[in-house]
């Protein structure tokens, strides 16, 4: 628990699930308020939200579209109508699609730099506008991957939009630096999310996840979400301009693993 986030106010993009609901639970915890974004699975929302107000915070649930600027807005809103501020963004929300580059469809590319480096780019922009309007040293936390760093065949636009989340991070982290916000990215190796549900269901395709990770398991969203709760609070008060890697050693170049090469 840090202290420093009993009270405060977050938004978490992409909250009915996986990661962004695991960063509420936790964010619960530390007792904030958390305005839960979903984009269709108001069920999951809804599951979230409840386990944050279990563990002591509060949270309402809303429907936004975090590629569009009114999404943005609306979440905005919900946080100044039902808490009256914003101290945290989480720009969480995310989706992939596995395709060869040459059979990659115009509108499957937008799609994921819609939501994956757009998104990203429209919650910043929302939580900096405010933050800076109200002179508050805000806090913003952008869900990258290892992919902002390891290249991924078969997920050129996922891997593109990730990389493009690394230097957004690190210049939007150097432009407000000066006003004490804070920008950090989270780099997440093999997470067991509903992202690779059906990855994960095929015992082959585990069991070769699981190789290319030095600490040989895949990781738990809730080890995510203590990165996010440290990144948000003042523990973590000199740190801008970074990703966190969380990937149980996956950037560490595992195919060295064993002295080769
Ligand atoms: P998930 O599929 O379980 O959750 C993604 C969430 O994003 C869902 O709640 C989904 O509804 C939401 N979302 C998608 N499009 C949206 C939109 N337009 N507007 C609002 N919400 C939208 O995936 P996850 O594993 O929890 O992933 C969370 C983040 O972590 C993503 O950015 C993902 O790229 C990243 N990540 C995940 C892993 C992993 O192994 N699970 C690894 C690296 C990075």
């Amino acid at each position: 628990m840090y202290k420093d986030l009993n009270k405060k106010i977050a938004v978490i993009t992409g909250g009915s699930k996986g990661i962004g609901t695991a960063i509420s639970e936790r964010f619960g915890k530390e007792h904030m308020s958390v305005v839960i974004n979903y984009h269709s699975d108001e069920k999951g929302a809804q599951e979230a939200a409840t386990a944050v107000e279990k563990n002591g915070g509060k949270a309402v649930i809303v429907q936004a579209d975090v590629s569009t600027e009114e999404g943005n807005q609306k979440l905005l809103q919900a946080a100044l109508d039902n808490f009256g501020d914003l101290d945290v963004w989480v720009n969480n929300a995310g989706m992939e699609i596995k395709s060869a580059t040459h059979e990659l469809s115009l509108d499957d590319w937008n799609k994921m730099v819609a939501i994956d480096q757009t998104g990203v780019f429209l919650g910043s922009k929302t939580a900096l506008a405010y933050f800076k309007k109200n002179n508050k040293k805000g806090n913003i936390i952008n869900m990258s991957s290892v992919h902002e760093q390891i290249p991924w065949p078969t997920f050129a636009g996922y891997a593109a939009a990730k990389g493009g989340v690394k230097l957004f991070t690190k210049t939007i982290a150097m432009e407000y630096a000066k006003d004490g916000i804070r920008v950090n990215a989270i780099g997440s190796g093999a997470i067991n999310t509903p992202i690779n549900a059906k990855k994960f269901a095929d015992k082959e395709q585990y069991d070769q996840t699981v190789s290319m990770v030095p600490m040989n398991r895949i990781g738990k969203p809730e080890e995510v979400a203590a990165g996010a709760a440290w990144l948000a609070s003042d523990e973590s008060s000199y740190v801008t301009g970074t990703t966190l890697f969380i990937d149980g050693g996956m950037t560490l170049y595992p195919a060295f693993m064993n002295g080769q090469g």
